[in-house]
């Protein structure tokens, strides 16, 4: 800070900054005992454009003082006063102020201190994030969806939820509970290329027939990938009657080892007994496994039929138990081969899917559907 602008750095070592406002001069700056580097500017613009004639002016009717904050410097609170002039066009004779581009119409903080608090909401609750920069949650909120929706904007979506949708090959959708066993919201992803696509209100088949009618070719899907728990397949047969269904294979391992847990914990007292029960079990997972990693699309079918059948024949009753699924999910088993080498998962819809939950547990004040989807949308952030 140069001493001539100083009040209290007289007896300090400091250092300089700049200011990085190219719109800006800088007239005095003055290092405040409360610990606020106060900078007063004034534009560097030597006239401005009447906004009602359109002519310039250089005419200076006055000028004015305005307190602006900037972005604060370690913990110290930056002040701006910008010193606004008023012209007077000597054409039409009207008077005008001088638009403030650092700051914006009317506000009374620079654009770049709102980008700041509007970024640190991207990984911090808004709650955090207000009592830190010293300001309302409700000012954060607003930061946070101004860049938000700049950004949405950029990645090329909306918050609109009639637009039409992008269609990509690869397509996956889940499930999630906005509040647990009341709300359910379905989110679609490209899982080609790992994007999230829209996050939808219910999942119910009415509900999922109006999102997927969104996309703007229907034909264009070669595969929608899904949980088998979900129910969406009556909706994705009805609308993309050319994808193939693909059931997430990492739920036929889930759900195999989770049989296998129950059992054990059932069945624990008597572990000496069940432990061959438990090993076969084991050996039969093992084998659909194998199978999963090795089948090709023309051996596929017989080899699940095999492994069925074997399951049937000898299989422990909990694994026979699953074996139901594997009869009304066969289609969409074996779909999974047509794509091969490409291993199409869910993998990615899930990994959305929690990283959401997370951010309704961590309460990001975000308890309201609109910002919850900004957030998901945005995909990157928190
Ligand atoms: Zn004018």
């Amino acid at each position: 800070m140069p001493n001539q602008h100083t009040t209290e750095a007289v007896n300090h070592e400091a250092i300089l900054v700049p200011l990085d406002l190219a719109e800006f001069h800088i007239v005095n700056q003055e290092w405040l005992a409360t610990g606020t580097i106060r900078v007063e500017v004034i534009a560097t613009a030597t006239q401005a454009t009447c906004p009602h004639c359109h002519k310039p002016c250089v005419k200076i009717h006055d000028t004015r003082p305005r307190k602006k904050r900037d972005r604060a410097l370690r913990e110290h609170r930056v002040e701006l006063i910008v010193l606004k002039r008023r012209f007077r066009c000597l054409r039409c004779r009207k008077a005008f102020t001088e638009p403030d581009t650092a700051c914006g119409w009317r506000r009374k903080t620079t654009a770049r201190l709102r980008e700041e608090i509007g970024k640190r909401a991207y990984t911090q609750p808004i709650s955090h994030v207000a009592t830190a920069c010293g300001v309302g949650p409700r000012f954060v909120q607003g930061c946070f969806q101004s860049v938000a929706l700049q950004e949405l904007q950029e990645k090329g979506l909306t918050l609109d939820e009639q637009q039409p949708l992008d269609t990509p090959e690869f397509l996956g959708i889940d499930e999630f509970a906005r509040r647990k066993g009341h709300v359910y919201e379905t989110i679609l992803c490209d899982v080609g290329t790992h994007q999230v696509l829209e996050v939808s209100a219910g999942r119910k088949l009415d509900e999922v027939t109006t999102l997927l009618e969104r996309l703007r070719e229907p034909d264009a899907v070669k595969a929608v990938s899904m949980d088998m728990s979900a129910s969406y397949r009556p909706a994705v047969q009805l609308c993309l009657p050319k994808a193939h269904i693909v059931v997430d294979q990492q739920f036929l391992f889930l759900r195999a080892q989770e049989d296998l847990s129950e059992q054990h914990a059932q069945e624990r007292t008597l572990i000496g007994e069940q432990l061959p029960v438990l090993e076969l079990a084991w050996q039969l997972k093992e084998e659909l496994r194998t199978w999963y990693a090795t089948s090709t699309m023309t051996t596929a079918a017989s080899n699940l039929d095999a492994w069925i059948e074997k399951v049937h024949t000898f299989g422990p009753e909990p694994l026979r138990k699953t074996l139901s699924a594997f009869k009304n999910w066969r289609h969409e088993i074996l779909a999974f081969f047509q794509f091969l080498p490409m291993r199409l998962s869910n993998g990615f819809v899930e990994g959305k899917n929690n990283r959401t939950k997370a951010i309704i547990r961590q309460g990001y004040g975000y308890r309201n559907r609109y910002h919850l989807r900004l957030r998901i949308l945005l995909g990157n952030v928190a």
